[in-house]
């Protein structure tokens, strides 16, 4: 369907205005009307709909309202001060399934918050802005400063691709209400027995001066070297391999395999370390690997997480050779002060000069780093530091239970957060030596008592402040340390849900009905949020999980700098639309990694055109419908039946969170059922109603009617901007956005109607092919056509004999019968 291809009874104005002209009968009408602008202009379209969205609060949620509630629990992202392609896909996916379901008559509950605390916002403020971390109310201050102009921009960013959060439920987490959610949980599981503080080995990054949680860590493959050194057990030779000689001055005993019987007759003795002279104990333990290396190792708290096992197990003594700025502590002598690396290698200098390091070898091994950080990614420490944890271990049957209360699309990802709970062994650390962040709210004695804020303080910042103790008197200092930023977003469902404020609003979106979210944070995110609010209110929190996979760039690749493949969501907004990119977005597939695709959104951005030209051509025709229901032919009822296929499945499809299929499905049906075929098998039926009948205009007319009613509603979650902007103009009623979904009606197409159409446009198919063979013009006219048919087709073919003979201009049509089963046209010029 082309507007060019428009005949002669049509004098359409190039112009926003059109009059259309039609004899009926004997009598020429003509009408006038506004139409849709004859150009798509999406930049204009979107921006006058995203205002006017905004300004009517056309998706503001009404608690009061008699509808069941739908509750999205939407990840607050980070605040950088832009979103990125990730953030785009993940959210486009919440709006498409918002969008659904307020059509499907539900009262949906979508609030945005924005995640504020986080160590690369310190960075910025301290490094970026030169604000010193000193004067600690200065420091946050600034902080809150640059996040509010962070938020901003995201703020703005989130309406630009037609998001319909409802704003004036947003949070931060940044804000006293928040804080104070926050800080009450922490008072809660205080009250539960389940929040201590302990001297513990924490993940601890000396290049970021912070305690890390398990998720933000992973292996790096790094070049190292193995050492062999000698130590003296009673006379004897023994000798260890390590990666990690520098850490001898924290050596608390020497290990080896139980069967391994090179070493039986040193198990129970003595082992005497260079350097210091300082005695161990040799002990057989079977976590030891008798292949590597020379089978010995020694243990030193803390090298790596065996160590700890084995301190703990055999309640050895604790050596800390390493402080917290990653340098050596006194007990290394001589060495107290230089960084590790230094220390290896005066300390491997020392003992090959007193002959005792037999072999070094060069082996490369899992270095565990800051992985979670991409600036950082330094190797980490073991640490015995005063840490604040809450009780998980205890719990994770109930988590897992929880989990799987829940449905997970796709399925398979529950498995991911069953593994991870299944692989803890400690507890969660809750304490971050940060300053921008939740204070913890509880001040510590001396004598070893913690005394907790009281509920009707809160929010509060203990720091720098003091307590009587009340055990010994003396005052208890305010926790210094800050929240882990999990600890402040795994309550968002009871943030949005309000929580320990609002009992009618807890009760009617809490658990939320979804959490969407990308996979990479099941193990932190998920996790948190599931085992906290289950601990807090005894209910799991969610009832379906949506996950996406990452979002890599047009190469396949992951984005990255280094790879120069990052495309951020400006980019294609401004060179498409919203509703191009929110397509590629809904192209995505459950869970899996997804590239940005410039061929998707152009060929997204070339649906939107296409289906606005076909609108505009519809719209001029709907100008005189009088809605009736005329008695429809069959090329009407077969497009009719195509398209209630297409909303069953759509449905079908979108209770599941699939959305990449039906949007293939529907624009599939705009370009070939709709454009291609049904459009140009009627406009002979449309142009002559003096010719073919009123009545069988107006069946066209109905039908129409019909499909642009239902595919700008099926079209609306994906693209809600131009299916609004069409609504407007020819359904004049309301939105498309703010419409009911459409429901399949009853099959208006039999076997045989069915049928009949398949034989209509394969032979007006064919009548194309052989005008184009014969170098005529598809509108040429045609003498006469035989068909040759068998028997029973001959029936379906008088079903149709009008719209072929109407659509390819025959003069005459003539059947006849095939005495054999085929199918055979000849034709006359
Ligand atoms: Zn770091
Ligand atoms: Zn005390």
């Amino acid at each position: 369907m082309e507007e060019k291809q428009a005949q002669t009874p049509i004098l359409a104005s190039p112009q926003t205005n059109g009059f259309l002209s039609i004899k009926l009968n004997s009598l020429t009408q003509v009408f006038f009307f506004k139409m849709l602008d004859k150009t798509y202009n999406p930049m204009e379209i979107e921006r006058k709909l995203q205002k006017k969205w905004l300004e009517e609060k056309a998706y503001a949620f009404d608690i009061e309202s008699e509808k069941p509630v739908y509750s999205i629990d939407t990840p607050p992202p980070f605040t950088s001060g832009t979103l990125h392609m990730g953030h785009l896909y993940n959210h486009v996916w919440i709006d498409i399934v918002a969008r659904y379901k307020r059509m499907r008559g539900f009262n949906v509950y979508l609030p945005q918050g924005f995640d504020c605390h986080g160590l690369p916002t310190e960075l910025q403020v301290e490094k970026g802005l030169g604000v010193p971390k000193e004067d600690r109310r200065v420091f946050i201050e600034e902080c809150i400063k640059w996040t509010d102009k962070a938020i901003e921009k995201m703020r703005k960013q989130f309406d630009s691709f037609g998001y319909s959060a409802d704003w004036s439920n947003s949070y931060r987490t940044m804000e006293d209400d928040y804080k104070k959610m926050v800080q009450k949980s922490l008072l809660e599981f205080y009250k539960k027995g389940m929040l201590y503080r302990e001297k513990h080995p924490v993940l601890w990054c000396p290049n970021c001066g912070t305690a890390l949680a398990k998720a933000e860590v992973g292996y790096i493959e790094k070049e190292g070297k193995l050492y062999h050194i000698d130590l003296d057990a009673e006379g004897h030779k023994l000798t260890i391999a390590t990666t990690r000689p520098e850490m001898m001055p924290a050596c608390v005993a020497v290990f080896v395999h139980p069967d391994d019987k090179r070493y039986e007759k040193f198990v129970g003795k003595q082992a005497k370390l260079p350097i210091s002279g300082r005695m161990v104990p040799i002990m057989a333990d079977a976590a030891v690997d008798m292949e590597f290396g020379t089978g010995v190792v020694y243990l030193c708290t803390f090298g790596d997480e065996q160590d700890i096992k084995w301190q703990k197990h055999y309640n050895l003594p604790v050596l800390e050779a390493i402080d917290a700025n990653g340098r050596m502590t006194e007990i290394a002598g001589k060495y107290a002060g230089m960084t590790s690396k230094e220390a290896r290698d005066k300390m491997v200098e020392e003992m090959t000069s007193i002959g005792v390091v037999r072999k070094v070898e060069k082996l490369v091994h899992n270095v565990t780093c800051h992985t979670e950080r991409g600036s950082c990614k330094s190797p980490i420490e073991l640490l015995p530091r005063e840490q604040w944890f809450i009780k998980v271990k205890d719990h994770l049957q109930e988590i897992i239970d929880a989990a799987r209360s829940m449905k997970w699309y796709p399925d398979y990802m529950l498995q991911r957060l069953v593994d991870w709970t299944e692989s803890m062994d400690w507890d969660w650390i809750i304490s971050r030596q940060r300053v921008f962040g939740t204070p913890i709210p509880f001040w510590v004695c001396d004598c070893g008592e913690v005394i907790p804020a009281q509920e009707k303080q809160l929010p509060i910042d203990p720091r720098d402040t003091v307590r009587e103790c009340p055990k010994c008197g003396r005052q208890a200092v305010g926790e210094k340390d800050v929240c882990d930023c999990w600890v402040d977003s795994s309550i968002t469902p009871l943030r949005i849900s309000r929580w320990g404020s609002d009992e009618k609003f807890f009760g009617k979106t809490y658990p939320a009905s979804l959490r969407p979210q990308g996979y990479e944070i099941i193990r932190t995110w998920t996790f948190y949020t599931i085992f906290r609010d289950l601990m807090l209110t005894g209910k799991p929190c969610f009832k379906d999980l949506l996950i996406n996979g990452m979002v890599a760039g047009p190469d396949g690749r992951k984005m990255s700098k280094s790879l120069n493949n990052i495309i951020a969501p400006d980019e294609p907004l401004g060179k498409y639309s919203a509703d191009a990119l929110r397509q590629w977005a809904a192209c995505g597939s459950l869970g899996a990694d997804y590239p940005f695709s410039w061929e998707e959104c152009e060929h997204s951005q070339k649906f939107l055109t296409k289906l606005w030209n076909v609108s505009r051509f519809i719209e001029m025709h709907l100008q005189d419908y009088d809605g009736s229901e005329p008695e429809l032919r069959v090329v009407d009822r077969c497009v009719l039946d195509k398209l209630n296929h297409i909303v069953d499945d759509s449905t079908k499809n979108l209770e599941n969170y699939v959305f990449n299929v039906p949007l293939d499905q529907i624009r599939g049906f705009v370009w070939h059922d709709l454009a291609d075929d049904y459009l140009e098998m009627v406009k002979h039926r449309l142009y002559k109603p003096d010719v073919y009948g009123v009545e069988s205009r107006k069946a066209v007319q109905y039908t129409l009617n019909k499909i642009m009613g239902a595919l700008l509603r099926l079209l609306s979650p994906f693209v809600p901007h131009i299916c609004d902007e069409i609504w407007v103009n020819l359904m004049k009623d309301g939105y498309a956005s703010t419409s009911s979904w459409p429901e399949a009606e009853k099959a208006p197409a039999d076997e045989a109607v069915e049928k009949a159409g398949l034989l209509a446009k394969r032979i007006v198919s064919d009548i194309r092919k052989f005008k184009s063979d014969n170098s005529m013009s598809l509108g040429a006219e045609l003498g006469r056509l035989e068909v040759k048919l068998d028997a029973s087709s001959i029936k379906l073919l008088e079903m149709v004999t009008e719209d072929i003979s109407g659509t390819g201009k025959i003069k005459e049509l003539k059947a006849s019968i095939y005495d054999v089963d085929g199918y055979e046209l000849s034709f006359e010029k």
